[in-house]
């Protein structure tokens, strides 16, 4: 075994360093590349949040492979990411030597031009107590599942390139959705006995040490709510940081307290994000799998799909058979939202259903849990069904997976043909002039 095996091993206990725009520079495979290419880093990592770690630059990265490489673009920023307006105005204000209160105001101005909070998330998803609290920590979009932001978990192990979340990590507070209090959140499911699903998010939840994690989860089962029979955890430290499932000093703990939701009845859903194919090629990834599924947690994959990452049918084909035999289920292949760095990663509607169409047939049944590729937009998680022909007119067929009332759901509905749409807005009604939800959206959501 080489050192540098030993090193991630199983077995051995590594801590994690964290690299960000600070101390990139000294990542010896950074300093091979250009000044150049190290100020493009700058730039975008000015105005889009950075951060990676160390398992993620020797284990996960191929710097043969740079600057193509699907995990290196995943986590590291790319010149592209911004537009070149706004990646001008950013490095000439670097050149011009600006203080750091000048870098933070232009980024900030670039940072508002992103539609930094797509889908109505600041204005429609707030709930409220009914005596009128508001929840600024959780969101409640469908009826049956809320999702509740500790504000310990703002945070993440690395943080992807594409993240729609972006506004969280980089100090505009305002935008942070966070919430200390777990009382309130039992509180809010008791009022609520239609929610079925809390799923825990961020950031990473898996960031929090367990004994805060479990001092939430605590809250909620000892609440013996009847209507709560699901706890979902959306992470990627199986992905960025599997010792947090291993040998951290925390690691056994996590998995108590996983085995302690299954034991109490409740379901406990990992929803683990993998982007690529090369994620779940690790020892200590299979390791952490195979060990968070020990307690009884099951496993539900998910992705969007992003041009410069993953955009290839036959990855996706064998990442959701590698998932299938580590024992986990595909669940959801996602269109890369309407914030950020949509331009850069985005891939239009047309296309990417012919890459999910393309890699679905390639998989067996059971990798055929998975579905998309779906956006979520403002009324619901739309799905791309596919492109058919109605009268002699094409079509893009659609349906609602989740609705903002649920009597949208299941519904199929047609937009006019067009290669070029990357978001639901892009998108015309095929016939007529609006789509079956528009009034009833415009009536109880658009104030
Ligand atoms: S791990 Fe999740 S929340 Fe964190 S940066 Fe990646 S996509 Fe965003």
């Amino acid at each position: 075994m080489t050192e540098q095996q030993a090193l991630w091993s199983v077995n051995e206990t590594t801590s994690i360093k964290t690299y960000t725009l600070i101390n990139f520079r000294k990542i010896p495979q950074i300093q091979q590349m250009s000044e150049e290419a190290q100020f493009e880093m700058e730039v975008v990592g000015n105005v889009l949040p950075f951060k990676t770690n160390n398992y993620v630059v020797e284990q996960l990265i191929d710097w043969d492979n740079i600057p193509n490489d699907p995990m290196y673009v995943l986590t590291f920023p790319q010149k592209g990411m911004l537009i070149p307006e706004h990646y001008d105005k950013m490095a000439s204000t670097l050149r011009s030597g600006a203080d750091k209160k000048e870098i933070a105001r232009v980024a900030n101005d670039i940072r508002l031009q992103l539609n930094p909070h797509p889908a109505g998330q600041m204005e429609l998803n707030v709930p409220q107590l009914k005596d009128g609290t508001k929840l600024y920590g959780m969101q409640h979009k469908y009826d049956e599942t809320c999702l509740f932001f500790p504000s310990q978990s703002q945070t993440c192990h690395a943080y992807c390139t594409f993240c729609f979340r972006w506004p969280q990590f980089v100090g505009m507070d305002e935008m942070k959705f966070a919430m200390r209090e777990g009382e309130q959140l039992v509180q809010y499911l008791k009022e609520h006995p239609e929610i079925t699903d809390v799923l825990f998010t961020g950031g990473d939840p898996m960031i929090m040490k367990a004994s805060m994690f479990s001092a939430y989860t605590d809250t909620l089962l000892d609440a013996k709510l009847p209507n709560l029979k699901t706890i979902r955890i959306g992470t990627k430290a199986i992905s960025y940081w599997p010792y947090k499932f291993l040998t951290d000093s925390d690691a056994d703990e996590t998995l108590k307290n996983f085995e302690k939701i299954v034991k109490s009845g409740t379901h406990l859903a990992i929803m683990a994000h993998f982007n690529h194919l090369v994620e779940l090629s690790t020892d200590p990834i299979k390791e952490a799998i195979k060990r968070v599924r020990k307690t009884g947690a099951q496993i539900r994959t998910q992705s969007p799909l992003l041009a410069h990452i993953n955009d290839d049918a036959n990855m996706w084909a064998k990442m959701w058979q590698k998932q299938v035999s580590l024992g986990c289920i595909p669940y959801y292949m996602f269109v890369v939202r309407d914030t950020g760095a949509q331009h850069y990663f985005g891939v239009p509607l047309v296309k990417a259903e012919k890459i999910f169409r393309s890699a679905f047939r390639q998989v067996s049944g059971l990798a055929r849990t998975v579905r998309g590729p779906s956006m979520s937009a403002t009324p619901g998680k739309v799905h791309v069904l596919g492109v058919s022909e109605i009268n002699g007119q094409k079509v893009i067929v659609l349906q609602l997976l989740q609705g903002r009332e649920s009597e949208w759901v299941g519904i199929p509905f047609f937009a006019k043909y067009d290669e070029n749409a990357i978001w639901l807005d892009d998108l015309e009604p095929a016939f007529g002039e609006k789509f079956f939800f528009d009034d009833e959206f415009k009536a109880k959501y658009k104030h």
